[in-house]
C-alpha cells in the first residue's frame, strides 16, 4: 500500500481547519447559482473526500439550502472570518465537499469537471480541458 497523499487547509483566520488522508473522489468547479451567491464569485472549486478520511477542527457556521437532489446542502464557514471551508454535515455526511480555495497548497487541486453550467454567466469561464455537465454529473453526490 502506498502512502496516502495528505491534503490540508482552512479558513482565512485559521480557526476552522481540515485535513484529508486520501485522494479526492472527484474535483471540479461548480457554476450553480447557489455557489455563486454563497461565494460571491463565478464558481466554487470543490474536492470531494470520503468523510472517514477527513478530520475537521474548529467551530463552523452552517447554512443550509435546498440542493438539486432534494436534500438540504450545508455550507460551513468560519464564524470568525467568514471563510467558506466545507460542505456537508459533521457526524452525518458520508462525504465532505472541500472548498479547494481553502487548501494550504493550492497546487494540489486538479479539477477536471465543470458542473451545473446551465445558467452560467459568460464571465465565469470554464477551463478548456474540463468535462462539462449542464447539471449534476451521473457519478457524483
Ligand atoms: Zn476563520
Amino acid at each position: 500500500m502506498g502512502e496516502a497523499k495528505r491534503y490540508s487547509g482552512g479558513c482565512l483566520c485559521g480557526a476552522l481547519r481540515w485535513e484529508a488522508e486520501a485522494e479526492p473522489l472527484y474535483q471540479g468547479h461548480c457554476y450553480c447559482a447557489d455557489c455563486r451567491k454563497a461565494s460571491g464569485s463565478g464558481f466554487v472549486p470543490y474536492m470531494g473526500f470520503a468523510a472517514q478520511a477527513v478530520t475537521i477542527t474548529g467551530d463552523a457556521l452552517s447554512y443550509g439550502s435546498p440542493a438539486a437532489n432534494g436534500n438540504i446542502a450545508l455550507r460551513n464557514s468560519c464564524p470568525t472570518c467568514g471563510g467558506l471551508v466545507f460542505g456537508g454535515e459533521r457526524g452525518k455526511s458520508e462525504e465532505f465537499t472541500i472548498y479547494a480555495g481553502s487548501l494550504d497548497d493550492p497546487s494540489q487541486f486538479r479539477p477536471n469537471a465543470a458542473i451545473f453550467t446551465q445558467g452560467r454567466p459568460d464571465w465565469a469561464a470554464i477551463p478548456t480541458h474540463f468535462t462539462i455537465f449542464e447539471r449534476m454529473p451521473p457519478d457524483a453526490g
